[in-house]
């Protein structure tokens, strides 16, 4: 009995140690990867449903791992989160993509681009002088950058939540709610926040055409939005039909594979010239 516990305690051991070197290999990887800016941003075309003009992109970063080949932010950032490193990833994409808005105008391309933020970083008072430096550094006006942020990270701390969106708005920011639907929001505080748009998760989007309870909550948050004087995004539009159905319930904007899958800078270029105006 007592071997057998001695047996099982050094498995588990083990099985704590390799986990820790494991984190410590990619801590180093994504530190190296920090330092020489090994990300690269991808771009999603956001479509208004009003004007039918591309309103903006939504930039979604990528690690070109030297060894490992392309890397979708699913298999980089949890580690990123325990290893600490979320913020300063997060001002590395930031400052990347305030210089694309930057070199996109230089070749006549105007265009906001929408930047994910982690949750930890909302409500850093850092990134506020972060974000007003680099804007002066390119000479980028506010109005071209949009934040977006989990619900689940702008309700956690209600208070500095909106106190914080709103100090982002005096700067010219825009601050959008992302994946809306999964967590928990207090409407009134929604009411209150002063946010530019809600996006809603695509999880409700997926089956809207053929499950009437999801077609009735994205419904609902399309009216909940307008009601509160919000705009509103379905993300995760794959299909005609649904972007038929959004269209017939008033929804302000879209986003998904049926529009454009998230493009390298190139073809997101080439896809904006492309597109009418
Ligand atoms: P998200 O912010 O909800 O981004 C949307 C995700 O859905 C993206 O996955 C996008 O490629 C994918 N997507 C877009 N349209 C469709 C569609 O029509 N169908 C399907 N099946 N998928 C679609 P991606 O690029 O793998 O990013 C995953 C998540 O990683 C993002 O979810 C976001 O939370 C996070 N993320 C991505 N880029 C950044 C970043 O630069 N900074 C931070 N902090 N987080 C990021
Ligand atoms: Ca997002
Ligand atoms: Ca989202
Ligand atoms: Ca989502």
């Amino acid at each position: 009995q007592a071997k057998r516990l001695q047996a099982s305690w050094l498995s588990y051991q083990t099985g704590m140690e390799e986990e820790t070197a494991r984190l410590l290999a990619w801590e180093s990887e994504l530190l190296q990867a920090i330092s020489e800016n090994q990300f690269v941003l991808y771009y999603q075309p956001q479509l208004s449903l009003r004007t039918n003009l591309l309103e903006g992109f939504e930039v979604l970063v990528r690690w070109q791992h030297p060894q490992r080949g392309l890397l979708m932010p699913g298999e980089f950032l949890p580690l990123c989160e325990q290893l600490g490193l979320s913020q300063v990833l997060d001002l590395v994409i930031l400052r990347n993509a305030i210089a694309s808005i930057q070199r996109w105008q230089q070749q006549g391309v105007h265009i906001p681009l929408a930047i994910n933020m982690s949750p930890i970083h909302f409500e850093q008072e850092g990134l506020k002088q972060e974000l007003k430096g680099l804007l002066q550094q390119y000479a980028v006006s506010p109005e071209m950058v949009e934040l977006e942020v989990t619900e689940n990270t702008a309700m956690q701390d209600m208070e500095k939540g909106s106190n914080f969106a709103l100090e982002l708005q005096q700067m010219g920011i825009k601050v959008s709610i992302d994946d809306f639907g999964t967590g928990y929001s207090s409407l009134a505080y929604l009411r209150k926040m002063p946010i530019e748009k809600i996006k809603i998760d695509r999880s409700f989007v997926m089956d809207m055409t053929s499950n009437d309870s999801d077609m009735m909550i994205v419904k609902t948050m399309i009216k909940l939005a307008h009601g509160l004087g919000k705009r509103i995004l379905a993300e995760g539009v794959e299909t005609v039909e649904q972007l038929n159905l959004l269209r017939s319930l008033s929804c302000d904007a879209v986003q998904g594979y049926y529009i454009a899958k998230p493009l390298p800078e190139t073809e997101a270029l080439a896809f904006f010239r492309a597109y009418p105006r």
